[in-house]
């Protein structure tokens, strides 16, 4: 081949090399969107629109974890083909490629997600009560000192504590006042499934604040959990259709299971009874 030839080939072979990673970058983004898969582990409860982002009407259907590894590895060859010809990368080209894949990827839902926070309102969203709607009132992350103990500064400002439905539960209020005995006890199932890394303001002994939950362990403590959190259940089947009133019936029957099991391992019969009780009624509920 003349030299001429040659660079234009080399221009072509690069050009596709960088356009690659926004491309394979939306095609896993949009496998994920399209419906409940490992990609986005935060779609397992649930899969709102919102959640699922504008690649949601490209109506992707997921991909296996070697086709995802091996969408992977193509990206990384053509980072590899690259830095090869890296000399010959126009400026604006790499600009462009590195702005078009960060922008795909902000679009896309969140992939493969596993945190301690992101499960707790995930699972809190589906058992407990929603999140979504109303208020925007789920805080996080707060440069400030504890509003319990000015002294100190809050578990906000490291990012080490989450406020859900926070205008629902106030702070120094007692967790019965805006919850029930079941979403009480749901929310005890989900700390025993985090093995207690967070702590619920709801369980302080000092002043109370059923909005909080905050890490409980050291740093390095969340590892065990990690793992665990990075294998979760497989998504549930589709849903059938159900009317608005025998999924609220559902919710709130699994919600009553967990408060029974939660009470036998923790040897409160009291509890128990109450919670078969309710179990009756809600199967009584057509
Ligand atoms: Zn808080």
């Amino acid at each position: 081949m003349i030299p001429a030839q040659m660079r234009l080939a080399r221009r072509i072979v690069l050009a596709a090399a960088l356009s690659a990673p926004a491309v394979i970058a939306l095609v896993i983004g949009a496998a994920g969107a399209g419906r409940r898969t490992i990609l986005v582990p935060a779609s397992h409860a649930g899969f709102p629109g919102w959640l699922a982002g504008p690649y949601a009407s490209i109506g992707g259907d997921g991909l296996t974890a070697q086709q995802l590894a091996t969408a992977l590895l193509a990206m990384f060859g053509c980072y590899l083909l690259v830095l090869l010809w890296a000399r010959h990368v126009p400026a604006m080209w790499a600009v462009t490629a590195i702005v078009a894949a960060h922008v795909v990827v902000l679009l896309a839902p969140p992939l493969l997600s596993a945190d301690v926070f992101g499960y707790l309102a995930r699972e809190y969203n589906a058992r407990v009560e929603p999140l979504a709607g109303g208020t925007p009132d789920d805080w996080g992350y707060a440069y400030r000192t504890d509003r319990n103990d000015p002294t100190e500064l809050s578990c906000h400002a490291s990012g080490t504590a989450i406020d859900l439905n926070a205008t629902r539960h106030p702070n120094g209020t007692e967790p019965t006042a805006s919850l029930t005995v079941a979403q009480i006890a749901t929310i005890g199932a989900i700390l025993d499934e985090l093995d207690h890394t967070v702590a619920w303001g709801g369980n302080f002994t000092h002043t109370k604040d059923p909005m909080h939950y905050e890490i409980a362990v050291p740093p390095g403590g969340l590892q065990a959990i990690g793992a665990k959190l990075r294998h979760p259940a497989p998504a549930p089947v589709a849903p059938t259709k159900e009317t608005p009133v025998q999924q609220k019936r559902d919710a709130a029957i699994t919600a009553a299971q967990e408060m029974k099991q939660t009470a036998k391992r923790r040897g409160r019969p009291a509890v128990v009874q109450k919670a078969v009780a309710i179990l009756n009624k809600l199967r009584g509920i057509k």
